[in-house]
């Protein structure tokens, strides 16, 4: 079968952190490219903690309720991220987008609190001088 993924492997990435969105997606002739993987995805009792939990994105300042939301791996399971609770948040679209596609980092503190970390252009990279 020939086909061309119409959209990046971060955007798969992104894509493949919920499967409710996920377990469908489109090629460019519509063809039906399954990412199955349901295992590993979020579960309707998980996703029902979590908006218990995080009640929208949980991206600092940001107030996006949970309908808006989609779930995170804070380690995707790509990379052996564990598909339980500690390592799951809700992100806004937008938000998760940044993460995925826009190479933005989402931490949690050792205090529950989370932290974001811009991504490094090549000019900080150039720039920055010794400490
Ligand atoms: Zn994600
Ligand atoms: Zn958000």
């Amino acid at each position: 079968m020939e086909f061309s993924l119409p959209i990046s492997a971060k955007a798969v990435e992104r894509l493949a952190c919920d499967s409710s969105v996920t377990r469908i997606l489109l090629g460019s002739d519509s063809t039906v490219i399954d990412v199955g993987r349901a295992k590993r995805t979020i579960t309707g009792p998980q996703r029902k903690a979590l908006k218990v939990r995080d009640r929208g994105c949980v991206w600092p300042g940001c107030d996006r309720p949970a309908t808006w939301t989609e779930g995170h791996h804070l380690v995707h399971w790509i990379h052996n991220g564990p598909g339980n609770l500690p390592n799951l948040v809700l992100l806004c679209y937008r938000h998760h987008w940044m993460v995925h596609e826009g190479e933005w980092q989402i931490v949690r503190a050792d205090d529950g609190r989370m932290l974001t970390v811009p991504p490094i252009t090549p000019y900080q990279r150039l720039a920055r001088g010794p400490d």
